[in-house]
């Protein structure tokens, strides 16, 4: 039995761990200084954009189209392991076209993607008013509709991974803190592989190595709405996008059930939007701070583009850090440099959630080309 020790349970680590626990001959264990899904996961809205991004080949593109696909059976198989409902909106996504510009590049976008066999529809305003009364149409040129991409829960999702990983034999202790990357792997101390999910932490784990691999917060701000009444069509509830402002239709927790009008309600028979988030980059000194005006500017252009969110009363109020590898393009999956038994699965930045089942795959290959 093969050993392998991964580090980190945010939702890539925890869809690793599942990935592997699917294989035979692996002795798994999944460790983290928290309980599962508390750094960069548990701040993200969970927006899966796959097909609407401008990706058209290679890596970038590869990873987006093997996770939207992933996750099409992953969802039903996690639902049947642990029993429970995963939040996960199959409704698609709206991306608004603030630019008339956009609108040339979609249809561009469009065909490329029909030759790849996914569907993307380009609307009129006309058609976007019909689809989606709650957007103000006014100063758009238009949207395009991805029936394919998604929304999912990030920490319902992670917990679910974790707990179907665990019913597959993976061990998870949650309460330790890695320090010596170097050590455990130079004298083997406890894996035959060590797979590296930390994000953030994970420069502080590779100082001891030559090149530490150097990853950074960025951070993002976000907002949960309620409201009194659904918006737009209670049967086709899309995310929302318009200049990289996010409006996310959310299950209650408590519900966790499909994304169905009755569903989205919650005890207290309300409707719930996430809304979000901002991009907040470090100062020349390196320190990062929410600033509250940002935050405000990203409500208020939600609020233009479905000025029926101005009715919400905000409920929640979150921030949290995406990590971004400093100088080198996201996600970083590959062998530590020199380091043959170490992988590095981190540095997801901005989609983290959205490439966490296709970054599992990526790893389960680099520990199979190996024998
Ligand atoms: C506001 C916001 C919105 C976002 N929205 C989206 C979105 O819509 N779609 C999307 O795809 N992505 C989104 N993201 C990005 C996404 O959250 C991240 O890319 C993703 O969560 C990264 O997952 P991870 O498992 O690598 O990191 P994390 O969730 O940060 O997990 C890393 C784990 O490693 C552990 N760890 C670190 N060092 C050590 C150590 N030395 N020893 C033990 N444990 C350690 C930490 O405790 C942590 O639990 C968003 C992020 C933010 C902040």
């Amino acid at each position: 039995m093969a050993k392998v020790t991964i580090i980190g349970c945010g939702v890539v680590g925890a869809a690793i761990a599942y990935e592997l626990s699917r294989q035979p001959g692996l002795e798994i264990t999944l460790v983290d200084q928290q309980p599962p899904a508390q750094g960069s996961t548990g701040a993200a809205l969970g927006v899966l954009m796959g097909i609407v991004s401008h990706k058209l080949k290679g890596r970038a593109w590869q990873l987006r189209q093997t996770s939207l696909q992933r996750y099409e059976t992953l969802i039903p198989e996690l639902e049947a392991i642990t029993g429970e409902k995963i939040p996960y909106n199959r409704h698609g996504l709206v991306l608004l076209a603030t630019a008339t510009s956009q609108m040339d590049q979609w249809r561009e976008l469009a065909t490329a993607r029909k030759a790849q066999g996914w569907e993307l529809d380009i609307w009129e305003p006309a058609t976007l008013k019909e689809k989606c009364p709650q957007v103000n149409v006014e100063g758009l040129w238009g949207a395009m509709y991805s029936p394919s991409d998604r929304q999912i829960d990030p920490v319902a999702l992670t917990q679910a991974l974790v707990k179907a990983a665990e019913k597959n034999g993976v061990k998870s202790r949650f309460d330790l803190k890695v320090t010596d990357l170097k050590q455990l792997a130079q004298e083997n101390l406890v894996a035959d592989w060590i797979i590296v999910a930390t994000a953030l932490g994970t420069k502080e784990l590779t100082t001891t190595i030559e090149t530490p691999v150097d990853i950074r917060p960025v951070l993002g701000q976000a907002i949960e709405l309620e409201l009194p009444q659904v918006l737009g069509n209670p049967a086709f509830q899309p995310v929302i996008t318009g200049d990289d402002i996010h409006i996310v239709p959310i299950t209650s927790q408590e519900s966790k059930a499909e994304l169905i009008p009755e569903s989205m309600t919650n005890p207290r028979n309300s409707y719930r939007y996430w809304v979000g988030a901002t991009v907040e980059f470090a100062d020349e000194q390196g320190c990062i701070q929410a600033q509250g005006e940002l935050l405000e500017k990203v409500k208020q252009g939600a609020i233009a583009f479905c000025p029926e969110l101005a009715l919400g009363s905000i409920v929640k109020t979150w921030s949290g850090l995406r990590p971004r590898p400093e100088a080198r393009p996201a996600p970083i999956i590959q062998k530590l440099p020199g380091q043959e038994n170490i992988i590095l699965a981190t540095g997801h930045y901005r989609n983290g959630v959205l490439l966490a089942p296709a970054t599992a795959i990526a790893v389960r290959e680099l520990l199979s080309n190996q024998d």
